[in-house]
């Protein structure tokens, strides 16, 4: 697996495949090519939903005049759901191609090149190789994080710093109209101030946490700089669980970079063994990883054991399966603001089950995560990021 540097990222808004990807794309082919002009053709989901992902605005915003972005949703025979055809020109001559893939968490890959650009930092791919190593070694699953990223508490800490920055941002930011067009407004801050009649202290808590989801995908979907954990889809699910604990539980930001690094060992392993792109698996692979790696942080937290740990993931993915990714108008707004408050709640409930049933489980991780690749596939492209069904099709403002 990869380090978690390449996991969570923090960067810019709404979309980590759609913004953030093709982002980091642009100023790579700037890089290479400082002084030519570009074509770039966007293919599969990112000509479905490019235009409410705002995924010409980020090419224009870093290519400036020197680019030419065309949407082709003809073309279907592709590498990957989020393909861009890249022509390189100079003096009026065609000097150099690259087929480039948003392949999810705002990584790509220049075809031909990936192998040798991220080294594989992590020698265990499978839950179980993992649990039988730190079993071994009588560690945790954050210290083993730490043993194999020496480096990796300081980046955790900065990585915490961005999620409270952006969940603060999202509350503060008061009740105006979200871009895009479908005027959905702000509402971290009306959930934050609210009180239900007769809001007894625990409902109050459920209506805080769900608050700090609201505000950190509000964030992103403002394009704001949100982390990706493990998309920028599925960014507030985490941050709104970490947060709840860190404000209103008094947990240590020292214990908050413990349970980042255990949700990050879940993250990875979704991406390596399956998938966290809405392009290529559905929303399952983006909330529902989210709320796994939610609830390992979590269940981190309450220093559970390794099983609890693993169950609390495998509970938080397996209600996902089969969740579809149909965003209105290609926004990340509807479905995905709200989705993001949902499963954060739905962490804390798979924690407090796995808290007492672990030794009763049938299902692991690994089996789930697998089960949730290959649900993906199975899906009809009209529910991996294309807007072309589900709620997006249906969808009639009030
Ligand atoms: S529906 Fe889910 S996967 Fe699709 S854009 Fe929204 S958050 Fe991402």
């Amino acid at each position: 697996m990869q380090s978690l540097h390449e996991l969570y990222r923090i960067g810019v808004g709404p979309s980590s495949s759609h913004s953030m990807g093709p982002e980091a794309a642009a100023k790579k082919l700037l890089c290479l090519y400082p002084d030519a002009e570009f074509k770039i053709t966007l293919c599969g989901s990112l000509a479905l939903t490019g235009k409410g992902h705002g995924t010409d605005t980020v090419l224009n915003r870093v290519l400036g005049d020197k680019v030419t972005v065309i949407f082709d949703t003809d073309t279907t025979d592709l590498p990957h759901p989020n393909t861009m055809f890249v022509s390189v020109y100079q003096g009026g001559n065609e000097i150099a191609k690259h087929t480039v893939l948003s392949v999810g968490g705002g990584k790509i890959c220049f075809v031909g090149e990936e192998i040798a650009s991220v080294p594989e930092i992590y020698s265990l791919n499978s839950f179980e190789e993992i649990k039988a190593y730190v079993k071994a070694n009588d560690m945790r699953l954050c210290d083993y994080v730490f043993e194999t990223e020496p480096d990796m508490k300081e980046y955790l800490y900065t990585v915490w710093e961005q999620m409270k920055s952006s969940l603060k941002e999202g509350l503060d930011a008061g009740s105006g109209e979200l871009p895009g067009g479908l005027k959905v407004l702000r509402k971290a801050g009306y959930l934050w101030h609210g009180k239900h009649i007769g809001e007894t202290p625990e409902i109050a808590e459920n209506r805080k946490i769900c608050a700090y989801a609201y505000a950190v995908a509000e964030q992103n979907a403002s394009g704001g700089v949100v982390v990706t954990a493990p998309t920028c889809g599925a960014c507030g699910v985490l941050p709104a669980v970490l947060y709840y604990m860190k404000r209103d539980k008094k947990y240590t930001d020292g214990q908050i970079v413990n349970a980042l690094a255990t949700a990050g060992i879940i993250g990875n392993l979704i991406k390596t063994n399956a998938s966290i792109s809405g392009a290529e698996c559905g929303c399952q692979a983006e909330i529902g990883s989210a709320c796994s790696m939610a609830a390992a942080g979590l269940a981190e937290l309450y220093e559970m054991d390794i099983e609890q740990i693993e169950y609390a993931a495998e509970i938080a993915m397996e209600h996902h399966l089969g969740l579809t990714c149909d965003p209105v108008a290609g926004l990340v707004q509807i479905p995905c603001i709200e989705r993001n408050a949902v499963a954060a709640m739905r962490a804390i409930n798979a924690v407090n089950i796995a808290n007492f049933l672990t030794y009763t489980r049938k299902v692991s991780l690994d089996t789930i995560i697998r089960t949730m690749y290959e649900t993906g596939r199975d899906m009809s492209n009209r529910y991996r990021e294309t807007s072309e069904g589900g709620l997006a099709k249906n969808y009639k403002s009030s």
